[in-house]
């Protein structure tokens, strides 16, 4: 049985990329959205079985397991039913601009914390390092390999780094995230031109108009792999997020667990902290550091009613 991945997601039927083409699939009736239940157990991104009938259409016939990564916010109207807003996403590529907008490592570090608590591999792609010194961020770059991430400089508009983007995104599924302005749809664009256009074919061929604002789906890549394209997704939350674990958020800060002279150190004010020690020592970026305790002021207080998960 052919297996695609969903792409785009309506009430009562999906678009499955399947063997290179689009095959719009009804599904059974217990995956259909209703108005009570507002999760279901289909996303963008889940890899499933699909019968073809003659007419070139197809009937969904299973879902395959998930794997780790996910893309996911609260349901509306039902503050504790996660809805799964794309499944299988294996990484966040978080772009930031050299300059115009200025670097904002706030940001930066609090996708990557999103990244971490979602599951997600990051990606730091610097782009607009056209509008930088040679080498003025080659620091920074290291800072991030460091922790485990991949990090690049690009710039859509000088077309560099454009070819280690490729190979990062190839096969995968990659969410795009940064401020407004930063060059993700310049990015997209360079790499392969007309991939937002290609989102328009593919809802002119359903049939079903616009798309919703809210709407999620999938960009295929030429190359291999999906691009999720959200709107807004760059706002995504740390969704239920607790302070206590915003530190295994940090790489840095996950391998000196343990080490602080209270079992419970925030890293914020107690003494003989391991965390605090390391930035003194230089283990730990300063900027990180200073990232981590504002993210943490922002998460809020654990509320003792409620029950540990
Ligand atoms: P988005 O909001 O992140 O999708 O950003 P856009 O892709 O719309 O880009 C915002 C502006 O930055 C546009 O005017 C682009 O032409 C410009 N831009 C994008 N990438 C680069 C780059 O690498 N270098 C320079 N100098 N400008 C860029
Ligand atoms: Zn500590």
């Amino acid at each position: 049985m052919p297996t695609g991945v969903v792409i785009r997601l309506d009430t009562a039927s999906c678009i499955a990329r399947c063997e290179g083409r689009d095959v719009r699939c009804a599904f059974p009736g217990k995956w259909r959205l209703s108005r009570r239940h507002q999760t279901r157990p289909i996303a963008v991104g889940d890899r499933v079985q699909l019968a073809l009938q003659p007419t070139g259409e197809g009937v969904l016939e299973g879902i395959e397991p998930r794997r780790g990564g996910k893309l996911s916010r609260k349901a509306a109207g039902n503050r504790d039913v996660e809805q799964v807003v794309a499944a299988n996403v294996d990484q966040l590529v978080i772009v930031a601009a050299a300059a115009k907008p200025p670097l904002n490592r706030g940001l930066l570090d609090r996708l990557a914390v999103s990244a971490e608590h979602g599951d997600l591999d990051a990606v730091v792609c610097l782009n607009k390092i056209d509008l930088a010194q040679p080498g003025e961020f080659e620091g920074l770059l290291a800072v991030y390999r460091r922790l485990g991430y991949t990090a690049l400089a690009t710039s859509a508009v000088r077309g560099e780094g454009l070819d280690e983007l490729r190979h990062v995104l190839t096969d995968k599924i990659s969410v795009f995230s940064g401020a407004s302005g930063v060059g993700k749809s310049a990015l997209l664009n360079a790499m392969q031109p007309g991939l937002k256009l290609r989102v328009g074919e593919v809802s002119a061929a359903t049939g079903k108009g616009r798309h919703t604002t809210s709407a999620v789906s999938l960009l295929p890549l030429d190359f291999g792999g999906f691009v999720v394209d959200t709107p807004g997704v760059r706002e995504f939350a740390l969704y239920d997020l607790e302070r206590d674990e915003l530190q295994h958020c940090f790489p840095e800060m996950r391998e000196r667990f343990g080490q602080c002279r209270f079992a419970d150190c925030s890293h914020t004010h107690e003494p003989d902290c391991a965390v605090v020690a390391a930035v003194h020592a230089g283990g730990i970026d300063p900027a990180r550091y200073e990232s981590y305790c504002r993210i943490y002021e922002s998460l809020p207080v654990p509320d003792p009613a409620r029950p540990r998960r």
